[in-house]
């Protein structure tokens, strides 16, 4: 799927409603194109993902949801980021326990994140180099990979201007 919007690390001060606005977009073709629904509680998880480009834990997330009175339960976001995951819409980051938006959801791929330790924003390298080069060195050593984690940390071009 092609982006419009597509700087690597988008700068401060970008144009974020339109990353928000395609990535919601592209999940509702997604969703149709798998006859599934993004019932209005999914919709309202991944917008509450897509508020900016740093991961969000499932209670930040239900926080948000909740902020102008709302009583959605925990297993109620639980569920939908199931249902996001299993589409492709959102990532787990294991070592943050947080939750990110695909930026290239409908599209198979591996992904590496990098995550920025100064302001926390994370990138989707999705590079299938580094996971063919994963596979084969652990193949050499006769081992099977099943599922594969890769969390960067480091400062992005935002917060390391070279
Ligand atoms: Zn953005
Ligand atoms: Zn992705
Ligand atoms: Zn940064």
């Amino acid at each position: 799927m092609p982006h419009k919007h597509d700087p690597f690390f988008p700068p401060p001060g970008h144009d974020h409603r339109s990353c928000a606005s395609e990535a919601i977009a592209a999940a509702e073709t997604i969703c149709q194109d798998r006859g599934s629904r993004l019932t209005a509680l999914r919709q309202r998880v991944l917008e509450a993902i897509w508020e900016g480009h740093r991961p969000l834990g499932a209670y930040d997330i239900l926080a948000r949801l909740n902020r102008n009175g709302g009583r959605n339960a925990p297993m109620a976001v639980y569920r939908a980021l199931d249902f996001l995951m299993d589409h492709g819409l959102v990532h787990r980051l294991a070592s943050r326990n947080a939750f990110i938006g695909c930026r290239h959801p409908g599209d198979d791929h591996s992904a590496q994140f990098l995550i920025c330790d100064s302001c926390g924003s994370v990138a989707e390298l999705a590079s299938d180099d580094v996971h063919k080069t994963i596979g084969r060195a652990a193949a050499k050593k006769g081992f099977a990979v099943t599922s594969e984690t890769v969390e960067i940390t480091g400062h992005c071009p935002n917060c390391n201007p070279s």
